[in-house]
């Protein structure tokens, strides 16, 4: 396996599959055998999630919520979001917990940093919900920023689309994709790859990349296996 430690990274809006909102129960269990297959290679496995299948506080707000209060509803949506994917990997038998930025007792462990290694060491999969914990921002950025705090070798960002192109696939029948790019060449053409604030975590950390096709089945694997799937940034 070409990595120790990986930190994956889900949008919500993965969760859905086909579906217009909520979960797909059958996909979570999809993306779980995916995991399975990296976790029984024994690579180190910490995974964040969104909320935007449930809640999304930048639309929210535009509807004419508090953005504070909107952002903390979404937070709380990726512990749902978190607990439904706890619930299939445990049902496919690999260990887990699941660690919030915003304290729930009764369902999970808050998060803290140490905590969160031992159990990667002790070969439990890590699921970090509840965002940063802090409004205004994505989990992106939390995604980022746990990867840098627990020394992950790489962020994974499965995603609908196969890698980074040069314009939107899905609007652009020219656009190409990249195999390979730096951060500053995603940065100088104006990519969108995450956030400005989880990428720039990223570049000034050095933490690499990769953006892939969560949707085809085995992709992870292989990507653990240091295949080239997808894009991959670095410096
Ligand atoms: N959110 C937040 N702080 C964080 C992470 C998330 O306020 O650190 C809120 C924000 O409202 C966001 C929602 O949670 O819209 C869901 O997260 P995100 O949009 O990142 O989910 P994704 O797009 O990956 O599904």
């Amino acid at each position: 396996m070409k990595y120790k430690r990986i930190l994956l990274k889900l949008s919500g809006e993965a969760l859905m599959g086909n579906k217009q909102y909520g979960i797909d129960i059958d996909r979570v269990a999809q993306y779980a055998q995916d995991i399975k297959a990296v976790y029984d290679e024994g690579v180190e496995i910490a995974i964040v999630i969104g909320g935007g299948n449930i809640y999304r506080g930048l639309s929210a707000e535009k509807a004419g919520m508090d953005r504070v209060q909107a952002d903390y509803m979404g937070m709380l949506a990726t512990v749902i979001n978190s607990m439904a994917l706890q619930d299939a990997l445990e049902k496919a038998g690999m260990k887990t917990r699941l660690l919030t930025a915003i304290k729930m007792e009764q369902i999970c462990e808050p998060f803290i940093r140490r905590r969160a290694v031992r159990h990667l060491e002790k070969g439990r999969i890590v699921i970090f919900g509840a965002g940063t914990g802090n409004p205004y921002f994505t989990t992106d950025t939390a995604a980022s920023l746990r990867a840098i705090e627990i020394n992950a070798d790489v962020v994974l960002k499965g995603t609908r689309v196969d890698g980074i192109y040069t314009a939107d696939p899905e609007k652009d029948p020219n656009a190409t994709k990249f195999d390979q790019i730096t951060f500053q060449d995603v940065y100088n053409q104006g990519l969108n790859v995450m956030d400005m604030t989880a990428f720039t975590l990223c570049q000034e950390n050095k933490l690499p990349i990769i953006v892939f096709d969560m949707n085809k089945s085995g992709n992870l694997v292989r990507l653990a296996q240091g295949e080239l799937i997808g894009t991959l940034v670095k410096d």
